[in-house]
């Protein structure tokens, strides 16, 4: 069960993902997570930086996709934004969203990375699918209070996992 919670890497922010790292791992695509993760809790607004980086993760060669447990209004204000499909209401860490996204974008689970600043939704239903996970930490310290109830939880199994930022 720990295992399923374990990321295969854990970094401080998209920004610091290898791009070079994620190819010789044989990823071809990128899913990640929208809220905290690319943008911050009830942002509505894209950076210039976060534009930027998915500029240079489609130039590096990576077919990007959101999966995102958020209500369709606000995801699909993103994927406008962004240029980016995806899944909202996706019932993280359910398998659903994930095997959906496997088959749009036409791959096997070992080449695509999931992206998610959460151990419980992101890590562990990436896990569960096969994907190679990617934990970043919150980019907003504001979320829904069962979010930060489940915080405390994480914090213990991060504890217990020795997670350490590469
Ligand atoms: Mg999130």
């Amino acid at each position: 069960m720990l295992d399923l919670l374990r990321p295969n890497l854990y970094v401080e922010s998209f920004h610091h993902i290898d791009f070079d790292y994620l190819r010789q791992q044989g990823i071809k695509a990128i899913c990640s997570d929208l809220d905290n993760t690319l943008v911050a809790w009830e942002s509505e607004v894209a950076n210039p930086e976060l534009l930027d980086w998915l500029k240079k993760a489609r130039a590096a060669g990576f077919e990007l996709y959101l999966i995102s447990n958020a209500v369709p209004k606000r995801f699909e204000h993103f994927t406008r934004l962004l240029g980016v499909k995806g899944i909202s209401n996706a019932g993280k860490p359910r398998k659903r969203a994930f095997l959906q996204a496997l088959r749009d974008l036409g791959r096997s689970a070992e080449e695509v990375a999931l992206v998610g600043d959460q151990i419980f939704t992101d890590v562990l239903g990436g896990n569960r699918v096969g994907l190679f996970t990617i934990l970043v930490v919150p980019l907003s310290k504001k979320e829904f209070l069962g979010t930060r109830i489940m915080r405390r939880l994480e914090r213990v199994v991060m504890r217990w996992l020795s997670l350490k930022k590469a």
